[in-house]
């Protein structure tokens, strides 16, 4: 399911969340980026949720947006 072990490592202790960004619902999305991969950072409000394009943790492209673009190629 994920790139490597690492990221599904950090999604199961809450580092970070992998989803639909409908789903989120403890806190928001502060950038713009199209994907299903957030780091999840406490904010004075409930969570920050960082879109992510690249695992920071293998480096492979993991957002919908890139995967769509490297189809296109
Ligand atoms: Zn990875």
């Amino acid at each position: 399911m994920f790139c490597c072990q690492d990221l599904g490592d950090a999604v199961d202790r809450g580092w970070f969340y992998r989803g639909s960004k409908h789903g989120i619902e403890d806190g928001r999305i502060v950038n713009d980026v199209d994907t299903e991969y957030y780091l999840r950072a406490a904010s004075t409000r409930g969570y920050a949720y960082v879109g992510m394009n690249y695992c920071p943790f293998c480096g492979r492209a993991i957002s919908l947006g890139l995967w769509a673009a490297e189809k296109k190629k």
